[in-house]
């Protein structure tokens, strides 16, 4: 199945991972091999970009950018649009690759891929919307507005872990601003962003879009170094690790370039004790253990009312219980695995310093082994008792470890829920109208995203998406997160026949 799926993208046992989206580099970088987490098996060879194959890419951008701003914003929609079309085309066997390559389930991988085609029509609507104020000037016979342009080369480095959606996020909304694309994937799933150029190619070729519009360079950490390096890119989207964040964040910053940050969780519900406990355990459960716990929106944290308490916890695990856990592709597993045998380690290590910290587990993990488990990346969904201060509890495990914690009073869990250095997702299960109000008003919760009887996992494409604190504080997709891909200008115009300077200053010649 998988053989046919890589046929029908275009992707052999060599590729090259370097294009300029018509024409592809034979890159001379070193050689990716990119296997599956879900049976361990050897998938296929990348070919990466080397310094002057970047250096080649980034001219080409520099070139089609001045082009393409040039095209009226309607029209870059409409290459958007089909897009769109291409996408839908070719959802399945797209979301099975996702699926095989970084070992989310199936359903999620089409999930992910439906998440492009959303951000496609949304960003064909804002073709036509991309809007600026009007004010009125102080001056008699003036007219003052503002309006955006765009950037130019909008450099995307992206996590392993939505391979493909985040992309769609940034590209699609920089493209109908006008700007161009340089996307560096995850160097642990290349084969998934090879076929999205793929599948873009040919829209492209077909609308004579300039070459440059859409570029990929595969590679590793090195590559995203270039890019946040670069003073030829004048915005850096990265997706990934705090530490990754840190490290572009204060080198973009360095030369005064723009970073678009979108770094790791630490995300808690509250389930209080007017929760619906039953709608509860759903949320819970599919946010700690959905993507087996790798994402950033994942479910990390339970602060639950001392009163109910037991009775969750005890839900909870009885749920566990149930869980199936193996190869994604079935849709019968709930859980895959984790996205390699590092990650599994990271796994271990986080429950050995649980306990060490005084944790204590409710349902135990572990790494599964047999026929079944091959790749020895399948881990057992755990849960632990703990307290908020534990450093390992600050942390970001990206495993499914769910940590739970009782409190007595709402102030007290909003306080918890606050109480880590990131700030991504939260959430607060309860059916008492103050209480839900508390969590949403300023002294509520601090985190980007904030949802009453809804879990922390996942978000429509229609919201800003993004967190503050260690998560970085940038945000994409929906509302007007299209304003991080252009600049501000603010117009003007006199069309009296003085020359009256503001704030009534006179300058008589
Ligand atoms: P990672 O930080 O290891 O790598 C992410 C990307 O950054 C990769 O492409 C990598 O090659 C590149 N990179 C690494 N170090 C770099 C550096 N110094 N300079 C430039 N580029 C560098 O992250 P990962 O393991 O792929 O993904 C998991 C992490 O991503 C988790 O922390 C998760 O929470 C986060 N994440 C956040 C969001 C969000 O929207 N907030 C979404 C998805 C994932």
């Amino acid at each position: 199945m998988i053989q046919d799926i890589l046929q029908q993208l275009h992707i052999g046992n060599v590729n090259r991972g370097v294009s300029t989206g018509i024409n592809w580099l034979d890159a001379k970088g070193a050689v990716i091999d990119a296997s599956s987490p879900v049976d361990g098996q050897h998938i296929a060879t990348v070919k990466t970009a080397s310094r002057e194959d970047y250096d080649t890419v980034i001219a080409t951008a520099q070139a089609a950018f001045r082009e393409w701003r040039l095209w009226p914003a309607p029209r870059r929609g409409e290459v958007v649009r089909q897009i769109g079309e291409a996408l839908r085309q070719n959802k399945e066997a797209l979301g099975k690759l996702v699926s095989y390559e970084m070992g989310k389930s199936l359903q999620e991988g089409y999930g992910e891929v439906q998440e492009m085609i959303d951000i496609c029509d949304f960003a064909v609507g804002l073709s036509r919307q991309l809007h600026g104020l009007t004010m009125h000037s102080e001056r008699p016979g003036h007219r003052m507005y503002e309006q955006w342009h765009p950037l130019g080369i909008t450099g995307i480095i992206s996590a392993f872990n939505f391979p493909v959606a985040v992309w769609s996020w940034n590209a699609m909304l920089a493209w109908i601003c006008g700007d161009v694309c340089v996307w560096k994937p995850s160097e642990k799933t290349p084969l998934s962003a090879i076929a999205c150029q793929h599948i873009v190619q040919d829209v492209l070729k077909a609308n004579k879009v300039p070459e440059g519009v859409c570029c990929l360079v595969t590679g590793g950490r090195d590559t995203g170094e270039w890019i946040a390096a670069d003073t030829r890119v004048p915005l850096v989207s990265a997706t990934g690790s705090t530490r990754m964040g840190k490290a572009v964040g204060s080198v973009v910053g360095a030369r005064l370039g723009r970073s678009l940050l979108e770094l790791g969780g630490n995300n808690a519900i509250i389930i209080t004790a007017d929760a619906d406990l039953n709608m509860s355990l759903i949320g819970c459960v599919f946010g700690a253990v959905g993507t087996a716990g790798q994402r950033c929106t994942s479910t990390r944290r339970l602060i639950i009312h001392e009163s109910v308490y037991e009775t969750f916890t005890k839900k909870l695990a009885k749920a566990y219980q149930q869980l199936r856990i193996g190869n994604p592709l079935d849709e019968h597993n709930h859980v895959g695995p984790l996205i390699d045998k590092d990650a599994v380690n990271l796994y271990l290590d986080s429950i050995e310093k649980v306990k060490a910290q005084g944790g204590s587990f409710l349902v135990e993990g572990g790494v599964l082994s047999g026929d079944a488990y091959s790749s020895g990346c399948y881990v057992k969904p755990c849960i632990a008792a703990v307290e908020n201060a534990y450093p390992i509890v600050q942390h970001e495990t990206f495993a499914p470890i769910l940590y739970v914690m009782k409190y007595s009073r709402i102030e007290e869990a909003i306080a918890m829920q606050n109480n880590v250095p990131q700030g991504l997702s939260s959430a607060i299960m309860t059916l008492n109208l103050r209480e839900a109000e508390l969590f949403l008003s300023q002294a509520g919760s601090d985190c980007g995203i904030a949802n009453v009887n809804i879990g922390t996992s996942g978000a429509e494409i229609g919201g800003a998406f993004g967190g503050e604190k260690e998560t970085g504080g940038g945000r994409e997709s929906g509302s007007d997160a299209w304003r991080a891909y252009m600049r501000r200008q603010t117009n003007t115009i006199n069309y009296s026949t003085h020359l009256p300077l503001a704030q009534g200053i006179k300058f008589d010649l």
